[in-house]
């Protein structure tokens, strides 16, 4: 484990990626940067904008972190797909430390912006109970009111919409379902097709109406010549994958969709480089949660 943590020097991996295009505020993106002292022996910064100090880590998961050097040992656990359980026994951290770690990990994904789709894209959804695994006093759960405050009731799905394309780009979304329509679809792959694209799909009228509206292309995949089913596949193999967690709370479904995306494209052959890969990724994106938000993230209504 040691050895691990020691390879890989995550402050190092941030500092050079972070300051590729020179280095930027995280908090309100503006350029006039000065080195400002050290804090926690970390190089501390000044924002001549906004007047903040800031460090590598600010506003990225590893933020306040009281052990980032283990963070290279926890992401290989979780490349690994280890409970959080088993994780925190090999890591020496409570379980609730790494809960927190792993969804401000699994929010840094879900926060990075899809690739546009080129050629053919098929597309495939599924439908969820919605489950409040974890959530407190749900007996005593406040009827549902009108407006932004929204209270979930039993019965409800969650809808999933995943696209593949040709280069095996892919992207997805997960809504709480009041209703399947072109807006569904919209929200999930919307920004990502253009009218270059062939859309695929089973029988949903949403499908038809949302490429009559993009004027896109698009046929039906039940059809022989079409019927190829990537897209119903890689649907099938992020069902299974999941299985492992044994039931999530819905709202995290679209963290869970993000690390599936990355962790189907991970080689396992080299964990060092996955890991490495995977810190990458994450030190150019820039998240404000902290823990006592990340239990209030809530799946967009459709
Ligand atoms: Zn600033």
């Amino acid at each position: 484990m040691e050895l691990i943590n020691r390879a890989i020097n995550i402050l190092e991996i941030f500092r050079t990626n972070r300051s590729l295009d020179g280095l930027i505020c995280p908090h309100c993106k503006g350029e006039a940067v000065i080195r400002y002292g050290t804090y926690n022996k970390k190089q501390r910064y000044k924002c001549k904008t906004c007047k903040k100090t800031f460090t590598d880590f600010t506003n990225s998961p590893l933020n306040m972190c009281h052990f980032p050097g283990k963070w290279p040992e926890f992401l290989k656990c979780t490349i690994k797909g280890l409970s959080l359980r088993e994780s925190a026994r090999l890591l020496n951290v409570s379980y609730i430390t790494l809960f927190y770690w792993r969804h401000k990990l699994l929010i840094a994904l879900k926060n990075i912006k899809n690739t546009e789709f080129t050629g053919l894209v098929e597309v495939a959804d599924t439908f969820l109970p919605y489950s409040l695994k974890g959530q407190k006093s749900i007996e005593n759960r406040a009827p549902r009111t009108s407006g932004t405050k929204y209270e979930y009731l039993s019965g409800e799905k969650v809808c999933i919409i995943m696209a593949i394309d040709e280069s095996e780009n892919t992207a997805s979304r997960a809504t709480l379902n009041l209703g399947f329509n072109k807006r569904c679809v919209d929200a999930a792959i919307g920004n990502l097709v253009n009218n270059e694209n062939t859309l695929l799909f089973n029988q949903k009228p949403a499908y038809s109406s949302f490429c009559k509206d993009k004027k896109i292309l698009f046929y039906n995949s039940s059809i022989k010549e079409f019927n190829i089913n990537s897209g119903r596949n890689h649907l099938n193999n992020f069902l299974n994958w999941m299985l492992r967690f044994k039931g999530i709370a819905s709202k995290y479904t679209n963290s869970y969709l993000s690390w599936y995306k990355f962790i189907s494209r991970l080689n396992f052959n080299d964990t060092t480089k996955g890991i490495t890969k995977l810190i990458k990724v994450i030190s150019t994106v820039y998240i404000c949660e902290v823990n006592s938000s990340i239990g209030k993230q809530r799946l967009d209504i459709s």
